[in-house]
Order: C-alpha cells, then sequence, then structure tokens
C-alpha cells in the first residue's frame, strides 16, 4: 500500500495501517471563548468606575468646581465608585477561587435559627432604611452540616438583592423547612421572597450568569456588580444544593435553595 505506513512488531510481523487522533475541538474553543470574554467583562466593568473616579478627581483638580455643594457631590461620586471597584475586584476574586476550585469546604454543623439570628440584625439596619419589613419563619432545633463562612455568603447576597430591589416599604421574608427529597434524603429548604420589581420572564433563565444584570442602569445604582447571584450558584452547588427563582414583574421574586441536611463525606 502506497503511501501507508509499515509496522514492524517485535515477533517480526508486519502490517500495515493508520491511526487517526481525533479530538472534540468545540468544548476546548467554548471553554476559550467563554474565557476571553470574561476578561474582555471584567476590563469593561472595572473601566467604567475607574473613568468616573479619575474624570471627577480631575474635574475638581483642575479647579472647575466653585460651590461647595457640587464639590461635595462629586466626592461622593468618587467614594461611591472607588467602593463598586472594591466589590467587583473581591467579586472577581471569589469567583476565580471558586471556579479554580481554590475554596475547600469547611464543614461543621450549623444551627440554622441561630445562624440567622446574627445575619438578620445586621441586614435589619439596611431594611429599615427603606422601610423594609424584614420577616423569618425558622424552625428551632434544625441544623445543617455546612461551611458556615459560604453559607453566609449565599444568604447575604439573597437577601440584600430581595432588599436592594423592593420599593420603600416592601416586604422581604426568609422561610426555612426541612423536607424528604424524592429519593428520601432529608434536605433542608429556603426560600428568600420578596415583594419587589420582579424579574422579566425572558430574563430568568440568565439570571445567574456572571455579569447578567436585567436593567443595567438600575443595578448600577443599587451598586450591584452583576456577580452576585453567579457566586450564589456555584457556592450552593459546592453544597451539593440547588438553586431556582420565581418572579413576576411588578409583584415579587423568590430564590429557592435546596441544601442536603448531611453532607457526603468526599473530602470536597
Ligand atoms: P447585582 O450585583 O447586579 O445585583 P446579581 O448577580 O446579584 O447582580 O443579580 C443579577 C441581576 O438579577 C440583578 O442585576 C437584578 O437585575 C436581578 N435580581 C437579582 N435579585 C433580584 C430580586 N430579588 N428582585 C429583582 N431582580 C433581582
Amino acid at each position: 500500500m502506497d503511501g501507508v505506513p509499515m509496522f514492524r512488531e517485535q515477533n517480526g510481523k508486519e502490517f500495515s495501517g493508520m491511526l487517526f487522533l481525533l479530538q472534540d475541538v468545540t468544548a476546548i474553543r467554548r471553554l476559550e471563548n467563554m474565557r476571553s470574554e470574561f476578561v474582555a467583562n471584567v476590563s469593561h466593568e472595572l473601566k467604567t468606575p475607574v473613568a468616573a473616579v479619575k474624570g471627577f478627581a480631575e474635574t475638581l483638580l483642575n479647579g472647575g468646581v466653585h460651590d461647595e455643594k457640587t464639590a461635595k457631590s462629586f466626592l461622593q461620586i468618587i467614594f461611591d465608585e472607588s467602593e463598586r471597584l472594591n466589590r467587583l475586584i473581591s467579586d472577581i476574586l471569589d469567583l476565580s477561587k471558586i471556579e479554580s476550585k481554590q475554596s475547600p469546604m469547611d464543614y461543621a454543623p450549623v444551627d440554622v435559627s441561630t445562624f440567622f439570628g446574627t445575619m438578620m440584625e445586621t441586614l435589619g439596619t439596611v431594611a429599615r432604611k427603606k422601610r423594609i419589613t424584614l420577616q423569618t419563619d425558622i424552625p428551632d432545633e434544625l441544623f445543617i452540616e455546612a461551611d458556615e463562612d459560604k453559607l453566609r455568603q449565599i444568604f447575604i447576597n439573597l437577601l440584600s438583592n430581595a432588599i436592594s430591589y423592593t420599593q420603600d416599604g416592601g416586604r422581604v421574608e426568609l422561610s426555612v423547612r426541612d423536607q424528604q427529597d424524592a429519593d428520601g434524603n432529608e434536605q433542608v429548604v429556603f426560600a428568600v421572597s420578596d415583594t419587589g420589581i420582579g424579574i422579566p420572564k425572558k430574563d430568568l433563565p440568565r439570571i445567574f450568569e456572571r455579569f447578567y444584570r436585567v436593567d443595567k442602569a438600575r443595578s448600577r445604582s443599587s451598586g450591584g456588580t452583576g456577580l452576585g447571584l453567579s457566586i450564589v450558584k456555584h457556592l450552593v452547588e459546592l453544597h451539593h444544593g440547588a438553586i431556582s427563582v420565581e418572579s413576576e414583574l411588578g409583584i415579587g421574586t423568590t430564590f429557592t435553595v435546596k441544601l442536603p441536611m448531611l453532607q457526603e463525606q468526599d473530602g470536597v
């Protein structure tokens, strides 16, 4: 056979043939695209607050502002945008740590009622400023095995969003109950509901994507980074749980987190 390589085995027998190496490059390419899209998004997100800080500082430095009130409002913008930058950087670092699996789980029993008691005190201050009623419905004596810091990050994100995206005078509620899943395993179901602005149906499937925001202007004015829900989803999955969302525009939103009561001993 012309052009077909000959192979000789140790026993002297000869045979001919070809070796085809087929590799599916679509998955690799998709990953590369996602990575470069992420870098482009990160650069864009960082550039916006930096440009604002630079612009307003420049105007102040050039003596372009003559009254104290305007100068103060410019300084406030510089301060707010620096805070946003800080939040963005820490969210990006968190996300990259979680995604590169550099964030080992530190499981321990958590008393759910005590855990939320402290958190609600902190969030209550924010809610009171907007006259939002913060309610909880948590049974006593409910324990879950979880990484407490990561659990806190999940619910601070969900509850702060609920407060941010609810108008003054609205209501935010956290309810917790235990139940058995379809396979008879014990699980804890956490529901964070609000009477806020809601999420349009078409946006719901994309809500957990990095940097995805329903309304950029609205999210920016509330100081959001667009990374919170993406981090939440990762953290829930690290606990072998699941998250879902239901929402009605103008009526409100409910995020439901289901976590197994006891984690598998898999050393994650
Ligand atoms: P952000 O930092 O912008 O809040 P998130 O990832 O936490 O980013 O949320 C993504 C988007 O989902 C938000 O920009 C907002 O449009 C929408 N969203 C999240 N939670 C709620 C909620 N409780 N009610 C209405 N919209 C919400």
